[in-house]
């Protein structure tokens, strides 16, 4: 079928095998979800969902049995991923209905047809199936209306509880609508707005809301995104300061040159999220952060934030000088803070002593040790890191240069000492 021609070699071949299995099996397998709406829109994808109607697991292990697969089931939910020799992968799914005993809470599951696990799908354009079992190979299952919403360029909710059910959704329309330059739908939008008054977000875990925000700034074009959630107030839905501020789209711009730059893009988002947060105060940060429970590491990234910031003021204030007044001032903050600065701050001198920070100054260590300080005649003892410490700046503000330097330097900084104990 037609539909399905337009698909790389690779994706054919898995689907023509899954579907051929179904047929021997007698159970339904339908191609769902992402990869339907893309094949439409002739995007093309790598990851590809499957749909069974009976046990997903037990067709995925045969799958993976007869192809020298491997596969790993998630029993909870009835799914499982079958990895092919090649590295081609599918996601597996048994049909299944949701039902939402309580807004915004994880729903009951249970095994269902295909239209029922259509229909508890997020948006139109979502919800559609392309039968993968002769003779009906190819066959588009549409029940609410996906491919009119795909010409029409719109993103529709199945009923008007989808975003009380699961608000995650609020985060999803959004990044469809502007990664696809769709538009929400009146009605849509109109319950949209509803779902943010009522605080539906406020019901969501810090995990599942912190992924949704991973996922915004994951995306390939994250700017409109940004923009498109703070007019329609959901930023401020998280935190009443939190949204768009002047700076932030060039904010934003220099994040994605950087992000371009990378082969392996995988930790950006975080400086997307940095950008978003960096004008906030620390009790703000602090109530954001236990709202978002990030990992430690971002944790500490985002409570750096304001450190850095006053950092910056004591450049203005010529109270940081030279590199060396820098990285005393900065070595106990988190490199994800300094990284972004370094590609993002607005003032272009915090800029540069980030930058020459991160990429040199923070690797550099003193060429002598302290067994040199003993060779050198240098009694052992807390001088000794002094020393060290002293000749580390020292070599950060260029004013000595080679390991001879170092010995003349750490003898001449000891006899000071000296100098002054014995005043
Ligand atoms: P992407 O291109 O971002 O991967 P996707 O549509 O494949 O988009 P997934 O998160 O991989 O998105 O989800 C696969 C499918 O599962 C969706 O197309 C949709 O049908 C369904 N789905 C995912 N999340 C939800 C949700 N929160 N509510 C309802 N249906 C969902």
């Amino acid at each position: 079928m037609e539909t399905l021609n337009a698909l790389p070699g690779w994706v054919k071949d898995r689907l023509h095998d899954a579907g051929k299995l179904a047929d021997q099996l007698d159970l339904a397998v339908y191609l769902v979800g992402g990869i339907v709406r893309d094949v439409f829109l002739d995007h093309v994808r790598m990851d590809i969902d499957l749909m069974v109607v009976g046990d997903g697991i037990r067709f995925a292990k045969r799958l993976a049995h007869e192809h020298q697969g491997c596969m790993t089931p998630h029993s909870r939910f009835g799914t499982a991923t079958v990895a092919f020799p090649d590295r081609t992968r599918l996601d597996i799914a048994t049909a299944r209905s949701e039902h939402y005993e309580m807004p915004a809470t994880l729903p009951r599951v249970s095994p269902d047809t295909l239209e029922a696990d259509l229909a508890r799908r997020d948006f139109s354009i979502n919800a559609m199936a392309i039968c993968l079992n002769t003779p009906q190979r190819g066959m588009i299952i549409d029940p609410h209306n996906g491919r009119r919403d795909l010409e029409n360029r719109t993103i529709r909710i199945l009923h008007d509880r989808s975003f009380a059910d699961d608000p995650t959704r609020l985060f999803r329309a959004v990044r469809f609508e502007q990664r696809l330059q769709f538009r929400m739908e009146h009605r849509t939008e109109q319950v949209y707005r509803e779902a943010i008054n009522a605080h539906w977000i406020d019901r969501l875990s810090a995990r599942r809301l912190l992924e949704q925000v991973r996922q915004v700034c994951d995306e390939i074009d994250v700017w409109p995104i940004f923009k498109r959630l703070d007019e329609l107030r959901v930023w401020q839905a998280i935190s009443p300061t939190l949204g768009v501020f002047e700076g932030l789209e060039s904010m934003v711009q220099s994040i994605d040159r950087y992000k371009n730059m990378l082969d392996t893009p995988q930790d950006v988002w975080r400086l997307y999220l940095l950008a978003l947060l960096s004008p906030c105060d620390p009790d703000t940060l602090n109530t954001l952060s236990e709202r978002l429970k990030p990992d430690r590491q971002l944790k500490e990234a985002i409570q750096d934030l304001p450190v850095l910031k006053a950092i910056a003021q004591r450049i203005k204030n010529k109270d940081i000088e030279n590199p060396g007044d820098f990285y005393k001032a900065v070595r106990t903050i988190s490199e994800d803070t300094i990284l972004f600065s370094t590609i993002a701050d607005q003032e272009d001198t915090v800029r540069q002593y980030c930058s020459i920070y991160y990429y040199e100054h923070r690797h550099i260590r003193p060429a002598i040790n302290g067994l040199v300080l003993q060779d050198l005649g240098i009694p052992e003892g807390p001088m000794y890191s002094h020393i060290l410490e002293t000749i580390l700046i020292k070599k950060i503000n260029g004013e000595v240069n080679t390991e001879q330097e170092e010995r003349r330097a750490a003898l001449e900084i000891w006899k000071d000492r000296e100098q002054q104990v014995g005043k």
